[in-house]
């Protein structure tokens, strides 16, 4: 049992935070565009030049990560056969797709994390996958379900507008497509726009940089399966930045380069990772029919609190679950009250984080660094990182940990980096400053589709996000997001969120081809009561405002559009699937107004099937 003092830990990550309080909140980032242009070039794939398309399709998909490929395979399993898929890089897999920094792999066990595993048969050859074969699975889901046939790569949606008088999209894009969809559903993910720090100097630096979402394997040498980066050995580079990218490349990048110094603002909590490779005969032994959906189910209910007789992933993230679960059925009866289980969740959150300070202590070797990474905020206010090599690589003597007290690098000169006054001249900068969150959805999407009555969502979400399930807006019909606000939230697996909604748009496009709907809208009335029960839980427990600075509570200044992250579902994830479980099934799909009498393509195109 760790001893800790409860009120001095308090000071501690009170004083801690204050440091990091700015007034610029969001603002402080610069946005990637103009000048800045060249950090968002493909590294990976050459554009390849094509025709422009003017046709018309039953659905656009827009995105190719795992949303619009599972969203793509349940719509191609419902028979709806003219899906195409627009996405902005070279090829399917989304985040996975850019991000091919030394050391990625999924923070969530693999078995739940990776979609489609039993649809697909593919068996996960670690317990946390390695970016290349997350990859590979995009492209398997793409292959199989026929997702490659249609699909438009290297091309970013700019305009979306709908067409009241013929009930469609027009969907416009950078390479000069114009073409029309009955319906659009979106799939462009929470984390995908780089950003960099705000930072003076940033185009005056001389040497080589990129962000750690477009790794230039050209300049390090190496490659994304884990050949060396032997090109580095003679270089001095710089990280910027200490989050859950960062704590993957670091290790590969103390073990490839002359000198690394890693710019730390604020210490991630770096927890034990703990992989493995996957045992075959366990995998036969364990994989009878539905064990995806039910390890999902299950990594779902015990992360919300349910009782599961089982946790089946036992990982980092259900283990913060079940501890909490302890604590507050160790309560006396007496203090089975809401504030009880908050004091019991602070006190397992102070056991926990008190847990990974030691392990710092026990695996850093120089007290003062190991000080200086110790995380000083409740675990749930900043992304958990789990990893069992970063905190080794600052001891090797060639990585070098410049902690900046939380004031952040100074700034950027020609030849390297200055903080606490002093400038460190490096070769190479690696921005690991990760994404735009707090930034308006409709900015993070890239177009703002303008719906009925040339109504643009950016203004109606003005006041923030509204929606019904976080899919389905009033004034824009035909058009379904996918993404895990205002609705599952959950986020310590998206994936799961995503092959929900994947499901909900194949059964909703059946239905309304059986009816011979053009039109599939939600009605304000729905739209209203679904945001009106989302305000009345208690939001997410997730980066309060008290909590130490980042995107989860919107750098420590709530906007807007900082709000809406995280507002989920009051009474939970499982409760949310459970519940569009039953919305679906109903077939009545209340909320929604499906319209139009007449013989529909996607009628014409005889949907058969729509898996529950
Ligand atoms: P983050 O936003 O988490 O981290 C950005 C880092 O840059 C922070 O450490 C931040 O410090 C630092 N920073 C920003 N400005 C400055 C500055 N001026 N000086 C010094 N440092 C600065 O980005 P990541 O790319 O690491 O991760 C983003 C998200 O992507 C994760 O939270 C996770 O959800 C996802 N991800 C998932 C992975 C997986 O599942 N396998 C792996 C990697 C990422 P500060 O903390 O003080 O703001």
């Amino acid at each position: 049992m760790i001893e800790f003092d409860k009120e001095a830990l308090k000071q501690r990550y009170t004083a801690e935070r204050a440091k990091r309080l700015r007034p610029d909140g969001n603002d402080q980032y610069l946005q990637i565009e103009g000048h800045l242009d060249h950090y968002l070039e493909d590294p990976y794939m050459p554009v390849v030049p094509r025709e422009s398309k003017t046709d018309h399709v039953t659905v656009a998909i827009i995105g190719g990560g795992f949303a619009g490929l599972v969203t793509g395979a349940r719509l191609k399993e419902a028979g709806i056969a003219d899906v195409r898929i627009i996405e902005k890089g070279g090829d399917f897999g989304g985040t996975w797709y850019w991000n091919r920094y030394p050391g990625a792999q999924c923070d969530t066990t693999s078995f739940i994390y990776m979609p489609l595993l039993e649809e697909t048969g593919h068996v996960p050859s670690e317990k946390y996958a390695h970016g290349p074969e997350i990859l590979e699975h995009s492209r398997r889901i793409g292959r199989q379900f026929g997702l490659y046939e249609n699909a438009l790569f290297h091309t970013r949606v700019t305009a979306l507008e709908w067409d009241e008088q013929r009930s469609r999209w027009t969907v416009r894009t950078d390479r000069g497509d114009a073409f029309t969809a009955q319906f659009v559903t979106t799939g462009t993910g929470p984390l995908h726009v780089p950003k960099l720090p705000g930072i003076s100097g940033i185009e005056s630096f001389r040497g080589h940089s990129f962000h750690t979402s477009r790794w230039d394997y050209a300049y390090t040498g190496g490659d994304s399966t884990g050949a060396p980066m032997e090109k580095l050995k003679d270089k001095r580079v710089a990280v910027i930045g200490t989050g859950a990218t960062a704590v993957q490349c670091v290790p590969e990048l103390a073990r490839a380069c002359a000198k690394l110094y890693v710019f730390q603002r604020t210490p991630s909590s770096v927890d034990v990772r703990d992989n493995r490779p996957t045992d075959p005969e366990w995998f036969t032994d364990m994989a009878t029919p539905g064990w995806q959906q039910r390890w999902l189910e299950n990594f779902a209910a015990v992360q919300t609190g349910m009782l599961p007789e089982e946790d089946l992933t036992r990982d980092g993230w259900t283990d913060i679950a079940r501890r909490v679960r302890s604590k507050i059925m160790m309560l006396p009866a007496e203090e089975w009250t809401p504030e009880g289980m908050l004091r019991a969740f602070e006190d397992s959150d102070f056991e926990k984080m008190e847990e990974i300070r030691v392990r710092v202590d026990a695996i850093v070797r120089d007290p003062a660094t190991a000080q200086k990474l110790k995380a000083w905020y409740r675990q749930l206010c900043k992304r958990p990182c789990f990893h069992d090599e970063y905190l080794q690589s600052f001891n090797l003597p060639s990585t070098e940990l410049v902690d900046t007290d939380g004031k952040g690098v100074e700034r950027i000169t020609e030849t390297g980096v200055v903080a606490n006054g002093v400038e460190y001249e490096v070769d190479c900068i690696v921005y690991a400053s990760g994404f735009e969150v707090g930034t308006a959805h409709t900015r993070r999407m890239g177009f703002d589709p303008v719906g009925r009555g040339g109504v643009r969502l950016s203004d109606y979400w003005a006041e923030g996000m509204r929606t019904k399930h976080g899919m389905f807006v009033h004034g824009f019909p035909n058009l379904f997001i996918v993404q895990v606000q205002q609705g599952a939230n959950l986020i310590s697996n998206v994936p799961h969120n995503l092959t929900e909604a994947g499901k909900t748009i194949a059964m909703i496009l059946t239905h309304a081809a059986d009816a011979g709907a053009t039109e599939i809208e939600v009605t304000k009335r729905a739209e209203d009561d679904w945001m009106e029960l989302l305000n009345s839980g208690p939001g997410s427990f997730l980066g309060t405002t008290d909590c130490t600075p980042g995107y989860y509570n919107g750098e420590g200044q709530p906007t807007v559009h900082g709000r809406d992250f995280l507002r989920g579902f009051p009474f939970g994830a499982t409760a949310y699937f459970q519940y569009v479980d039953g919305w679906r099934r109903s077939g009545t799909f209340d909320g929604l107004d499906f319209r139009g009498e007449r013989d529909t393509e996607l009628r014409r195109r005889s949907v058969v099937s729509c898996r529950a």
